[in-house]
């Protein structure tokens, strides 16, 4: 008897015009080794995680086997790279092995295709482990994003600045639809294969939408909704993207592309990580613009879908625009008074906003100011741990008064509940890395992956992983070190 096989992938994709694709096998590594399998995500997924990690799952997650349900691809896309268009970007280091359950599973790093271009179509170790430790921390923020379900190392080298080990990434996502996807057959003016891959997207992610009087105008509405609030999202736990980019934007609504990305340690609303990011355009507080941006490049796409006529078609578009600042604001302070404690009137929203200016003002820590003031709640004689977060801790003290009075009957749950003790600081994350990359020691990394899976818990003994850099630990950039 024939073992049951590990993966039963289908494959809707592959199944779409041959102008989306490129039908291509991952090219094989010299020696995969598994250096971590995520077992929750494996049987959420409804895999057997023992299975996977046999040789013959490994080498089906290194591309070194292909799974016989699997009809591996390249996904072509186009997209708007630090405000300039690119007609074709596309798949040049990653593999969709097919889907499972409707989700995609994608191998990041496994060898050349037609959109290489000069590059190798490979992954080094260090931002694979990055991608994996930044996707699980935001899934277990509760965020939307794409999830990391397995590192394996190559034993080969890719060359960049220096040689460095190789890795390929095995990521699980809603599905790997960009907006730039759209954005490349709108250069293209092939409106047909528009409407082929609007429907795919609305069968696929927003079903409700086929019911609607004008199906791409809901799933337009849709796909902005889901953009302002995964925004909001992220400022509220301090997410820096690093490049949000158009082909790095998810019409699911998932984050996705962990390159230069970053927690923010102290509060600073200008605060960039990226070392290509000069001009600070995906700065944290720049975010919600460039939301807004990125979806006036897909709105511009999608105008000959959205009427008969262009005329009509541009105002379809811009009257879907109008929903993206409220919706991101009212989420944005719903979610911001929260994690204060507070109601939502608009003396709650002013005591919060003059919060964050005391932590600009001070440089306090964003994560660790409202995790202490939530701890505060219960125990008053915990706002000193509070104040030494500020360097100027007297600036405080009437704020904490004011506050004190303003609490809602449940902040002392509510705020532990949305205020995460841990967040894979900058720090930790090079530290992990470093150690894995210059040592082959994975301990860092697991010990870490550990704390950030579960950012809501207090875990005692683990106090260090919750506190900011000192001074000689800062880290000022992330580098896209692909
Ligand atoms: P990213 O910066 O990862 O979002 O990638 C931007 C574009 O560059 C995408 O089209 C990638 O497929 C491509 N790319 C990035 N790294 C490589 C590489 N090592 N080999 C081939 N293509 C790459
Ligand atoms: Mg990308």
């Amino acid at each position: 008897m024939n073992a049951p096989p590990i993966f039963k992938f289908e494959n809707t994709y592959a199944g779409l015009p041959e102008r989306f694709h490129q039908r291509i096998d991952p090219t094989p590594v010299a020696a995969p080794r598994l250096i971590r399998l995520n077992e929750d995500l494996a049987r959420a997924l409804g895999l057997d995680p023992a299975a996977i990690a046999m040789p013959e799952g490994v080498s089906i997650l290194a591309g070194n086997r292909v799974a016989p349900t699997s009809v591996p691809i390249a996904m072509a896309y186009a997209g708007h790279q630090f405000g300039n268009f690119v007609p074709q970007l596309g798949d040049g280091r990653a593999i969709l092995l097919g889907e499972l359950g409707g989700r995609d599973l994608h191998l990041k790093g496994a060898g050349q295709t037609r959109f290489s271009r000069r590059g190798d179509g490979r992954a080094a170790l260090g931002p694979v482990l990055r991608e994996y430790i930044i996707s699980e921390a935001m899934a277990a923020l509760g965020i939307p994003t794409t999830r990391t379900l397995a590192a394996v190392a190559t034993g080969e080298t890719v060359m960049r600045d220096a040689p460095l080990p190789g890795a390929v990434l095995a990521r699980v996502a809603a599905s790997h639809i960009r907006f730039g996807t759209f954005e490349y057959f709108g250069a293209r003016r092939d409106t047909e294969g528009l409407r082929i891959l609007a429907d795919y997207a609305i069968a696929r992610h927003y079903p409700h939408c086929r019911d609607a009087a004008n199906p791409y105008r809901a799933f337009f509405d849709s796909v902005i909704a889901a953009q302002a609030e995964l925004i909001a999202k992220w400022l509220l736990v301090g997410f820096i993207h690093g490049v949000m980019n158009t082909d790095n934007m998810t019409i699911s609504g998932e984050t996705i592309d962990f390159g230069p990305c970053a927690f923010m340690d102290f509060y600073n609303p200008k605060q960039v990580y990226s070392s290509i990011d000069r001009m600070g355009r995906y700065a944290y507080g720049n975010q919600p613009t460039m939301a807004h941006w990125n979806l006036v490049c897909l709105a511009e796409t999608l105008v000959p879908l959205l009427a008969e006529t262009e005329e009509a078609g541009l105002r379809e578009a811009e009257d879907a625009m109008s929903a993206f600042a409220p919706r991101f604001e009212s989420a944005y302070l719903a979610g911001l008074t929260r994690k204060a404690g507070l109601g939502s009137s608009d003396e709650d929203i002013a005591l919060v906003q003059s919060l964050l200016g005391l932590m600009a003002a001070d440089g306090a820590d964003f994560t660790l100011t409202f995790r202490r003031l939530a701890d505060a709640v219960r125990h008053p004689g915990q706002e000193a741990t509070v104040r030494t977060l500020f360097k100027t801790p007297a600036a405080l003290d009437g704020w904490l008064e004011t506050w004190r009075t303003r609490l809602t009957p449940a902040a002392a749950s509510t705020m532990r509940a949305v205020n995460p003790a841990f967040i894979p600081r900058n720090h930790l994350v090079e530290e992990a890395l470093t150690a894995a990359t210059a040592l082959g020691d994975f301990g860092p990394f697991e010990r870490l992956l550990e704390v950030i899976t579960r950012p809501f818990n207090d875990q005692p003994g683990r106090e260090v992983y919750s506190l900011p850099p000192r001074p000689e630990q800062v880290v000022h950039a992330t580098f896209c070190g692909t």
